[in-house]
Formats: C-alpha cells, structure tokens, sequence
C-alpha cells in the first residue's frame, strides 16, 4: 500500500512531499479560498490519486470555498466537479494521474496558477522560490541551468533532491511519483 493523504496530514504532508506544482497551488487555495477550474483540476486529481479518501475531499473543499460564500453557492456552483473527480457523477471516470508531459504542454495565462513552475514561471521566479525553500546556491545554479535547457524533469528532480538531502537518480515524471517517492524517503 502506498502513501496515504488525509485531512489530518495534509499540511505536514504540503511542505514535505508536494511538488512545486501541487504546493503553489495548495497556497494559493488556503490564500484566496478559491481556485480556477485548471488548478481545480491538476489539484483534485493529484489528491484523488493520492489515496486522499472522497469524504475527506468533500470536506477539504467545502471548508475552503465556504469561506468566501455560502454553502448553497457552493453546492450550485462548485461541488459537482470534486464528485466528479471521484467518478460520483456525470461520465463517471476513474482519472489517472496526470504526468508531467501532460501538465507542461498546458499554457496557463498570465493570472492563472495550473501547470508546471519549471516550464511556466520565469526562472527568476522559480529561483527565488528554490532559496526560500531553503536550496542552497549550487542547487538553485542546477536548477536554473536546467530551466535554460528546457530540462524541467531534471530541475524538479534536483528541487527533491535537495529538498530530501538525498541522490535521486530516476527522473520525475508525474506529481504523483513525486509525492510517493517522496513519502519513501521517511523510510
Ligand atoms: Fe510538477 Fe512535474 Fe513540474 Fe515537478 S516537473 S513541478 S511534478 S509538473
């Protein structure tokens, strides 16, 4: 059995095991209470396919949304999509994760926060972010080499890397990898 999210382990599970991509996003949900329909996505689906329980989705949402409306909005307008990313509803698909391929041939706009911080921020960006997050400079000089490359699978590889203290030889190929690789390394 993998990894498991829960509600009561999320947050620890945010700093430690989310990757760039999923961790901005989580950020931006618990800053403004609200996400766009990319993220809502490449976050729902990253959760669902992180054993993250549906009743625990329920309420993860809920709890976020309903800060800044009511709970009849909420159930009008944003609950049918976080039931169909469990296959409740509609088409009742059971989604897979998303790779990273996938997530970087998106083109997010300039106020939307959905795809991947090494092929979509500026690099200034993604660096600060790296020193920050406590990288230090021979990671973050890998790290922006690699972005120049166009090699984003080796600059999140080296963000884990670093951020576990660790030598990760196989590359990142997908969120979900990230987190259970990551999740691993507790050991
Ligand atoms: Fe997320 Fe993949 Fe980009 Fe890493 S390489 S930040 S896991 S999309």
């Amino acid at each position: 059995n993998g990894p498991k999210l829960t509600l009561d382990n999320i947050n620890e599970a945010v700093e430690v095991h989310f990757p760039l991509c999923i961790k901005s996003i989580h950020e931006i949900l618990r800053k403004n209470h609200h996400l766009k329909y990319d993220c809502k996505m490449q976050y729902g689906i990253f959760l669902k396919c992180s054993g993250f329980e549906y009743e625990d989705a329920m309420v993860f949402w809920r709890d976020e949304f309903t800060q800044k409306m009511d709970t009849e909005q909420y159930d009008k307008k944003y609950l049918y999509l976080f039931k169909h990313q469990y296959g409740k509803v509609g088409s009742r698909l059971d989604y897979k994760p998303y790779s990273c391929q996938q997530i970087q041939s998106w083109s997010p706009g300039p106020l939307q926060h959905h795809g991947c911080p090494f092929k979509h921020w500026d690099i200034d960006k993604v660096l600060k972010r790296c020193e920050n997050d406590g990288l230090n400079n021979e990671n973050v000089g890998f790290i922006r080499n690699y972005m120049r490359e166009g090699k984003y699978a080796e600059a999140c590889t080296t963000y884990f890397s670093a951020s576990h203290r660790i030598f990760k030889e196989n590359l990142i190929e997908s969120p979900n990898q990230y987190f259970e690789e990551s999740c691993k390394t507790e050991g």
